[in-house]
């Protein structure tokens, strides 16, 4: 059984919680879907999704609550996240906001709103390394990645910028997987698995 957690003080959090769970299934595994909104849970989950929603929320929720130590703590242990969205925002290293407090998860800096507002939400299939075909991405007034650290993996890019990273075990996405059927993302962050496996 795995034990996913949802960060869920804010956002798109059933949607991750049906992604985790059909991922899981595709891989042969069941998952239990833990919504996290206070600390003590976190250290039970295998595996931690952030979702989209409003970054500013989600950094002061995670702060006041005492969240944010113990999702640094599953990151140390090299434990898998996904971060999508404002998920990404509030991981990186730097959101050039004084409203969000970001964890540090992810070595780059954001730049919150860059693709536009929301009217200027659009969908693109973009390629991504670890994907044979390419990968509906929804972008929703979506952060800009915009310096990328040593230690940082680019597996995906949109007009030449980067639009999906990897440090280390947290994937950290500008659009939202969560928000599409395809589920190979989240297969990709928390079963490390193939292109021809995520093929079938
Ligand atoms: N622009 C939002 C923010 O800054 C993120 C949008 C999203 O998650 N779709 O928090």
């Amino acid at each position: 059984m795995l034990h996913a957690g949802v960060i869920a003080v804010q956002g798109d959090v059933s949607e991750h919680a049906r992604a985790i769970e059909r991922a899981a299934a595709a891989h042969g595994q069941e998952a239990t879907v833990h919504e996290i909104r206070h600390a003590g849970i976190v250290p039970d989950c295998d595996v931690l999704l952030m979702p989209g929603g409003e970054s500013t929320t989600i950094s002061r929720a995670l702060q006041r609550e005492g969240i944010a130590p113990e999702v640094k703590a599953h990151v140390a242990a090299d434990k898998p996240v996904l971060a999508t969205c404002a998920g990404l925002i509030v991981s990186a290293r730097d959101a050039k906001d004084d409203r969000v407090e970001t964890l540090g998860l992810v070595d780059v800096t954001v730049d919150r709103n860059a693709f536009g507002r929301q009217v200027d939400s659009f969908e693109a299939p973009i390629d991504v390394d670890g994907l044979d075909e390419p990968f509906p991405a929804v972008f929703i007034r979506a952060p800009l990645i915009d310096d990328v650290g040593d230690g940082v993996e680019v597996l995906a890019e949109w007009e030449d910028r980067p639009v999906a990273v990897r440090d280390g075990p947290v994937i950290g996405t500008s659009f939202h997987p969560e928000l599409t059927d395809d589920v190979r993302l989240h297969r990709l962050a928390f079963f490390e698995e193939t292109p021809a496996a995520l093929s079938e």
